[in-house]
């Protein structure tokens, strides 16, 4: 599958950003029109799609990033929570939080 190179997230200042809720419409629409047909395809069905791996500052390794459906948000950059690895909306998280 055709995978955005890590450097169009660099590109879009993400490595920077430590809160993903952070992302605003305008980026998400550079993001989701990057996409390959495929993965616009298995956005729709699936409501998830990988679009790159990408490491911030502090972490061990690379995580999956994807972009998810979120009912109450729209389309969401996400990556993998918890023992489950669970995609979790930013935005929905952030609410939660506060
Ligand atoms: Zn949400």
């Amino acid at each position: 599958m055709d995978r955005i190179d890590s450097k169009l997230l660099a590109g879009l200042g993400l490595m920077s950003v430590i809160s993903l809720s952070q992302i605003n419409a305008e980026t998400m629409l550079k993001i989701i029109s990057s996409l390959s047909l495929l993965q616009f395809i298995v956005l729709r069905l699936r409501g998830s799609v990988l679009i790159d791996w990408a490491r911030f500052d502090g972490w061990k390794k690379s995580l999956p990033f994807y972009i998810i459906n979120c009912p109450q948000h729209g389309y969401q950059l996400s990556y993998p929570h918890g023992y489950h690895d669970i995609l979790l909306c930013p935005r929905c998280v952030e609410s939660n939080v506060n």
